[in-house]
């Protein structure tokens, strides 16, 4: 009987573990609260984990109106 041990590697664009702008570092459930648009570049996102979000009132850019 052998357990499979594989590591599921989760696509970055789904929401969980990521990186957050905020505090700078390894944050959980983060989501994109700001897309900079750079006119000759891709651009950038900011991200911020829920404890950010929290702290600081932050919006997802989800959902935001
Ligand atoms: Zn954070």
């Amino acid at each position: 009987m052998a357990e499979t041990t594989q590591t599921v590697t989760t696509p970055a664009s789904l929401t969980g573990v990521g990186w957050c702008h905020w505090h700078k570092g390894i944050g959980e459930d983060v989501r994109v609260i700001q897309v900079v648009e750079v006119p000759s570049g891709p651009g950038g996102r900011h991200s911020a984990c829920a404890r950010c979000r929290e702290r600081r009132n932050l919006i997802p850019f989800a959902d935001q109106p």
